[in-house]
């Protein structure tokens, strides 16, 4: 999904929808957190790392692999049902971006959707650029190549790692200058928010003594779906919070849409 860039003086009004992995979890995908900092028991630095992947190649694949596997074998849920009905609703007003990086959005029917960190299904070769789907299926570490150039050692899945470049953060910078738009919405569900800072893109933070407040700097209207508040979110910069799981919270803000967009 290319979003084009706002009219500078005047944006039209937008519903930016922006995951993370608590939207999945209701689907038996595990986030981060859950596991204290790993994910699926692994160390991120081992498995996620632009600098460490080339030298861990065959666990990388391996944890990738399973990742795959476990996708084929789970479904949308109600939360991702939900953005669906208001993608669907709202059409070109509405940008669905996420930052993971299974299926299950397109999978609940959403036509379009800006991954920020690659895509499960994908694949690429950092020796001749190439890239290619690989659906549900394993890459076999020991006879699978770049279907390109016969690349073994080259081939990676099409993940933004830590460290490495998230092109994609480019159209999400543009899709947030829609909320100069009061009549924008900004929705933001299941992400700690310390792997992408959103605080710091929509608000300004001042100290006053020893008391820390959050200023909002966008005109929109800004929302919050967590299971729980914090650090690297505060309440201030929001309009409304709803701290309970996403398949509940989703329908509650499509109503909220239905009375306020
Ligand atoms: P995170 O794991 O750091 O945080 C999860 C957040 O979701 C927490 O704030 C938690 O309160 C909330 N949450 C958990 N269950 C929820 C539920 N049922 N309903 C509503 N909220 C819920 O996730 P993150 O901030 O997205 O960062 C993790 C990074 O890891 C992302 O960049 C992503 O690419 C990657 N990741 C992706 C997947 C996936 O694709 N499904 C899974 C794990 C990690
Ligand atoms: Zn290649």
């Amino acid at each position: 999904m290319l979003i084009p860039h706002a009219s500078y003086t005047n944006p039209e009004k937008r519903i930016i929808i922006i995951s993370g992995a608590g939207l999945s979890a209701e689907s038996g995908i595990s986030t981060f957190r859950d596991s204290d900092g790993l994910w699926e028991n692994h160390k991120i630095t081992d498995v996620c790392h632009e600098m460490t992947w080339k030298n861990n190649w065959e666990l990388v694949h391996k944890f990738y692999n399973d990742r795959r596997v476990q996708l084929a074998s789970v479904e949308p849920n109600e939360a991702h049902k939900t953005i669906s009905r208001i993608k669907e609703k709202y059409k070109d007003e509405c940008y669905v971006i996420t930052q993971n990086v299974d299926d299950l959005l397109e999978r609940a029917g959403v036509n379009e959707v800006l991954h920020l960190h690659g895509n499960l299904k994908k694949m690429e070769c950092i020796s001749c650029a190439h890239n290619w789907d690989i659906e549900y299926k394993k890459f076999d570490t020991e006879t699978d190549r770049c279907p390109k150039c016969n690349s073994k050692k080259g081939v990676r899945p099409s993940i933004v790692f830590f460290g490495g470049q998230a092109p994609m953060y480019n159209y999400m910078h543009r899709a947030l200058e829609y909320l100069e738009n009061k009549e924008s919405v900004l929705i933001i569900v299941g992400t700690m928010g310390n792997v992408i800072s959103f605080q710091s893109l929509i608000s300004r933070e001042t100290i006053k003594g020893n008391q820390v407040a959050h200023h909002k700097t966008v005109r929109a209207r800004t929302i919050l779906n967590n299971l729980e508040e914090n650090e690297y979110f505060s309440n201030d910069i929001f309009d409304e919070t709803f701290y309970e799981k996403a398949t509940t919270a989703l329908p509650k803000i499509e109503k909220w849409l239905e009375e306020n967009y």
